[in-house]
């Protein structure tokens, strides 16, 4: 979900400070399968990060919701992902993470073509909004990141990084080197395949929330680059290539560094 739509939130002003010891980060990076789609290097790189996030970032709870430890390294861990090589200048645009415990209702207002207001209620699972902050509901980010193809963290972090050069709309900074037209062909293709999809009614080949906009395609892309690499290889190979080329990290041999983490822990 993308914040051009003007919500109404009610956070509270709380922030906590987070102790990292070793026994929590265990604890709690042991309940996200993605995170072992990571090789060795990597994963030293992923503490780096998250004690920047834990350590530059507020974590708020929203109204009478007090996010414990384990909830804000969960959020810091999986916010890691998409800027363990980019560094944490791809988060520079927001400063605090606003934790629901459940999905929330925001009250949304949406100007249409004709310039009328419309006026609704939606009910969310995140939000990221234009120079922050990110917001997400607890029970989503907890449910994310098992090798389903849902990450509410990644989701509203790309569209973060899809916002550093502006609107959101699919097409975030690329790196020097990386070919805007290979991008726009990938993403435009994969784009089009869901939409004749799900005319036709056939399997949608990714989540079909990527349906709502370019924005929304490329921030479901990301989800699925993270938790279900292999699959995403497979099934939209150009879209995997971007990608790893993005962020800088090659997520292919997933499946073999699952086997591996797998067979070293019997
Ligand atoms: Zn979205």
């Amino acid at each position: 979900m993308l914040s051009r739509l003007k919500a109404i939130l009610r956070p509270a002003a709380r922030t906590r400070p987070i102790e990292l010891d070793d026994g929590l980060y265990e604890r709690v990076s042991g309940r996200f399968p993605a995170l072992h789609h990571l090789d060795h290097k990597q994963r030293v790189l992923l503490k780096t990060r998250c004690r920047e996030i834990l350590n530059t970032k507020s974590f708020q709870g929203a109204g009478d919701f007090a996010p414990q430890d384990d909830d804000c390294l969960a959020v810091a861990l999986l916010a890691a992902l998409p800027v363990l090589h980019l560094g944490l200048d791809g988060y520079r645009d927001f400063h605090t993470f606003i934790l629901y415990p459940a999905p929330f209702i925001a009250d949304i207002e949406e100007v249409d073509e004709d310039g009328l207001v419309h006026s609704g209620r939606d009910l969310r699972s995140g939000e990221a909004w234009a120079r922050g902050p990110v917001v997400l509901a607890m029970n989503d980010v907890w449910d994310s990141g098992q090798g389903e193809g849902f990450n509410v963290v990644v989701h509203e972090l790309a569209h973060q990084l899809d916002q550093l050069n502006g609107e959101a709309n699919g097409f975030p900074p690329l790196h020097a080197g990386m070919d805007a037209g290979a991008w726009t062909r990938a993403f435009s293709a994969g784009f089009e395949r869901l939409l004749t999809e799900l005319e036709q009614g056939l399997e949608p080949s990714i989540d079909p929330y990527g349906a709502e906009s370019p924005a929304e395609f490329f921030a479901v892309a990301c989800e699925f680059y993270f938790d279900v690499p292999d699959w995403l290889a497979e099934n939209h190979s150009q879209i995997h290539a971007q990608l790893a080329k993005f962020f800088m990290m090659d997520q292919k041999d997933a499946s073999r560094r699952v086997a591996e983490t797998q067979r070293s822990a019997e």
